[in-house]
């Protein structure tokens, strides 16, 4: 089948479904969104595992679009389950009648820009063609799993699964011998609720992490009301700060205060809990010294909390500044390890040489037995998605060649050669530093308003130029050079947990409040920097 339309979007998770409803229901055009998945939701329809949770507070992981919407739903508990929010993205979908222009069980695997007829033709691993004027990657940044090229792996006897491609009717742990690898906010999850089930948890760390209580709970009827009657204030603090949550980050500085006020600070942080710590001190990741005692804070809580003093050694031996890594939430994720049926195994000093038939063997000689493996190994975060469907630009120049030594975009939105392609979420946007919905909702927003310009005057063609695009690149390295979190060398912001892939820090540092501005100013000043054509 090939059809002709006026846009395609590739993904039905949060940014697919919001991109439709803009371009469907605003712009009026005839679009259509390829979806792999059986059913919308993105990372939330794949993304099963046990403990699976958002780390934003669920009255702000939600679109902000609709007061409608905001109204019409409920959430149960402060941070939502991976559960509870797939049934929100259903709602959405019936609500806003999302699913007639959905194709399910639908991969793309490749497109090319025609550059005579200027569209883009769109190829399904079914064999359908998509001939259109706009195309646009709603792929998300977490979306291709990253399974380490173990040696053995395929003669391991047992079950293994990967986190971020959970087996839907799920997995049954009871006595049963799991081995887990990886310890970030995945594998921070998984942990408690594996280790509940589990006849024995291993748990195999390679690197550290700090890990901040979530203190979720069930939300009050009273904060419901609250949420309910101030919509518009909370939406406008959230487009406020560098992150997307609703709440400020305390502009005070950690060496502004004593020692006592200091701790007394900090420990007001731990309690209110999850990435509202982080906003305890408005320097802890910028200054080394103030995150140094962010750190101190934490590794002290830890080995408060782990009652084998070599475990609680190895947990806090942390080699990154605090939140340099994306910082983890958890729910008894440190006290699992106080558990006769959880173990900790240090991967970094003795690595893990190979998987056996009945388990894994380090570079040692120690082997564990296991009748599951649970990789909780993270993801080839941002271009993996878009580098995993051939993509092609002007004259056939592969995405795959243009970024070979690390994506270059103009602000994360389009890559130069690459004509009306727009990258929601790309690398150079603020995205994964961000409250995912809310630079989503930026993103659809923008690429609908730029739709809905060219259409009003006639332009055929929006590409950005490779200056504009290196210069943006400079803008994302200073940014991010700016702050610690490049100092956290093996971090996937970097692309470092994929072997092979360039070092280049991937999101927009410069916080989300500044980047909307930006975008703004530049739609609002004729859009320089991209050159519109015919
Ligand atoms: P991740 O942060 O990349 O963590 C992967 C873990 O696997 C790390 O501990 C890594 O160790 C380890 N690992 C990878 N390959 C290994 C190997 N060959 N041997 C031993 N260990 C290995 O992945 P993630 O935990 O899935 O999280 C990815 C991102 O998803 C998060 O940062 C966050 O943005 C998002 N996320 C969000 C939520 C939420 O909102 N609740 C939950 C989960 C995930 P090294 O550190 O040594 O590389």
């Amino acid at each position: 089948m090939t059809r002709d339309m006026d846009a395609l979007i590739i993904g039905a998770g949060f940014s697919g479904m919001y991109q439709l409803i803009c371009l469907r229901d605003r712009l009026g055009l005839d679009v259509r969104v390829l979806e792999m998945g059986e059913g919308v939701g993105g990372t939330w329809y794949w993304n099963r595992y046990p403990g699976a949770r958002c780390d934003s507070e669920s009255h702000s992981y939600c679109y902000g679009f609709s007061r409608e919407l905001l109204e019409a739903w409920e959430w149960s508990e402060r941070y939502p389950g991976q559960a509870e929010i797939l049934r929100y993205l259903d709602h959405v979908a019936d609500r806003f009648d999302l699913r007639r222009s959905i194709s399910f069980g639908t991969r793309v695997v490749g497109a090319d820009f025609d550059a005579a007829a200027n569209k883009w033709v769109v190829r399904t691993e079914g064999g359908d063609v998509y001939r259109v004027n706009f195309l646009i990657t709603a792929v998300g940044c977490l979306s291709s799993a990253n399974v380490p090229d173990l040696k053995g792996l395929e003669g391991f006897a047992g079950d293994w699964y990967h986190t971020g491609l959970w087996p839907h009717e799920g997995v049954d742990f009871s006595g049963k011998l799991v081995g887990q690898i990886g310890t970030g906010s995945t594998g921070i999850q998984s942990v408690p609720v594996i280790a509940g089930e589990a006849g024995h948890l291993t748990v195999f760390q390679r690197t550290a992490n700090y890990s901040i209580p979530a203190r979720n709970a069930k939300l009050t009827d009273a904060f419901k009301a609250y949420v309910k009657a101030n919509h518009p204030d909370i939406r406008a603090l959230m487009h406020s700060t560098p992150n997307g949550h609703p709440f400020a980050i305390n502009p005070r500085r950690v060496f502004d205060v004593d020692d006592a006020e200091r701790e007394r600070l900090f420990e007001e942080g731990w309690a209110a809990g999850g990435l509202q710590f982080r906003a305890a001190f408005g320097d802890v990741l910028v200054d080394q010294a103030a995150n140094d005692e962010a750190a101190g804070f934490i590794k002290r809580k830890i080995r408060e909390v782990v009652t084998d003093p070599g475990t609680a050694e190895l947990l806090a031996d942390i080699d990154h500044p605090f939140a340099a890594k994306r910082p983890p939430i958890d729910s008894e994720y440190f006290e699992a390890f106080n558990r006769d049926n959880v173990s900790l195994v240090d991967v970094r000093s003795d690595p893990i040489a190979e998987v056996t038939a009945t388990g894994v063997r380090l570079a040692s000689g120690r082997e564990f037995a296991l009748d599951i493996i649970v990789f909780a190994t993270g993801f080839d975060a941002m271009t993996g998605p878009l580098l995993r469907m051939d993509i092609r630009g002007r004259d056939g120049v592969r995405l795959a060649d243009v970024w070979a030594a690390g994506p270059q975009t103009y602000l994360g939105l389009q890559v130069a050669g690459f004509p009306n392609l727009f990258t929601m979420t790309g690398p150079g946007s603020p995205s994964v530093l961000c409250n995912m919905p809310v630079a989503i909702e930026q993103h659809a927003e923008w690429i609908a308003d730029c739709i809905g310009h060219m259409r009003a005057n006639g332009i055929r063609t929006v590409e950005t130029t490779a200056a504009a695009a290196e210069a943006w690149g400079r803008e994302v390295a200073d940014a991010a050079n700016a702050t610690l979190l490049p100092k956290a060398t093996h971090s996937w912001y970097l692309g470092a947990n994929v072997p092979g892939k360039p070092r280049v820090f991937m999101p927009y540092a410069g916080g989300m409040a500044r980047y909307r501005a930006h975008c703004a100013e530049v739609a609002a000043g004729g859009y320089p920097g991209f050159v519109m054509g015919g």
